[in-house]
């Protein structure tokens, strides 16, 4: 299994690579984030003897019950909050997380301004925007981002940049280009974009963060 993973993260790492060349990009302005949501502890240690330390969880629950624990052992791991989180959720979610990819809506940031003035700690949060302005989707409208960023910026929050899931099933390099578009006329370098089936498309668009699971670790059981 160790051998598995070394490979599937060489193989990534090597697609990466290649999809930074053709706008000269460094493999080293791309953060792989391994996303290891539904995948017990026993699968996610192969990749960390394998030297990896970024990774992605979508549940708060699920990321307390296998982190702190994967953490005693290696220490330097820096986890991301990828998925939509309840503002009753915050003060968890700011003592867990290094960075937080799903800040959507004023209310949740109020509550993750008040989580990190309690604690001290600041966390890095992307702005998750609704890139195919799906009803049934998290994620701030396009038109709301400014005033997001603004209050953002106004509560203290550190400012990592915008993180975007396109439509299902159709091409996503439109909704790519228009979040690296949105990112440029904000003043801003963060790009979280791209998944196990679209991660070089993303990284030829400016992706700072890709976030890959299946291709790492397999299908979800
Ligand atoms: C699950 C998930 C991913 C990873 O998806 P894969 O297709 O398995 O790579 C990335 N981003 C978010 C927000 C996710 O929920």
């Amino acid at each position: 299994m160790a051998n598995e993973a070394s490979t599937r993260l060489a193989d990534v790492r090597a697609n990466i690579a290649k999809a930074c060349k053709p706008s000269r990009r460094e493999i080293d302005g791309v953060t792989l984030i391994a996303v290891s949501k539904t995948h017990p502890a026993e699968k996610i240690t192969p990749l960390l003897e394998a030297g990896h330390r970024v990774f992605g969880e979508n549940r708060v629950q699920e990321a307390q019950e296998k982190w702190p624990l994967l953490r005693e052992t290696y220490p330097d791991v820096e986890l991301h909050s990828i998925g939509q989180l309840q503002s009753n959720k915050a003060d968890e979610a700011v003592a867990l997380f290094d960075c937080i990819h799903g800040l959507d809506r004023p209310s949740l940031l109020k509550a993750l301004a008040k989580a990190m003035d309690n604690t001290g700690k600041r966390v890095p949060c992307f702005i998750q925007v609704n890139v195919g302005e799906e009803e049934q989707k998290g994620g701030c409208a396009v038109a709301d981002v400014p005033a997001l960023i603004e209050r953002a910026r106004n509560a203290d929050i550190p400012f990592a940049g915008l993180m975007c899931i396109p439509p299902f099933d159709i091409e996503p390099a439109p909704f790519f280009a228009l979040l690296a578009k949105l990112a440029a006329d904000n003043g801003l370098d963060g790009l979280s974009m791209g998944m196990s089936g679209d991660y070089e498309t993303a990284v030829m668009l400016g992706a700072t963060h890709v976030r890959v699971g299946t291709a790492l670790f397999g299908a979800r059981g």
